[in-house]
């Protein structure tokens, strides 16, 4: 059974979370709305991030 939830956040994942739920973080990742403005991390949710920064839109 796989596991879907991380319980830490991304900045902080270590290598063995990481490995472990690879496609959950893809999800997190592949529409980011938030930047860690500490780590330079994305993510899906801002509860996933150490210093969440709301990416702004329109800017590409
Ligand atoms: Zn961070």
């Amino acid at each position: 059974m796989k596991k879907t939830k991380i319980k830490t956040t991304l900045c902080k994942i270590d290598k063995h979370d990481m490995e472990e739920r690879m496609d959950t973080i893809m999800k997190l990742v592949a529409e980011p709305h938030y930047l860690c403005g500490k780590c330079a991390r994305v993510a899906k949710k801002k509860t996933y991030l150490c210093k969440p920064v709301k990416i702004k839109s329109g800017i590409v």
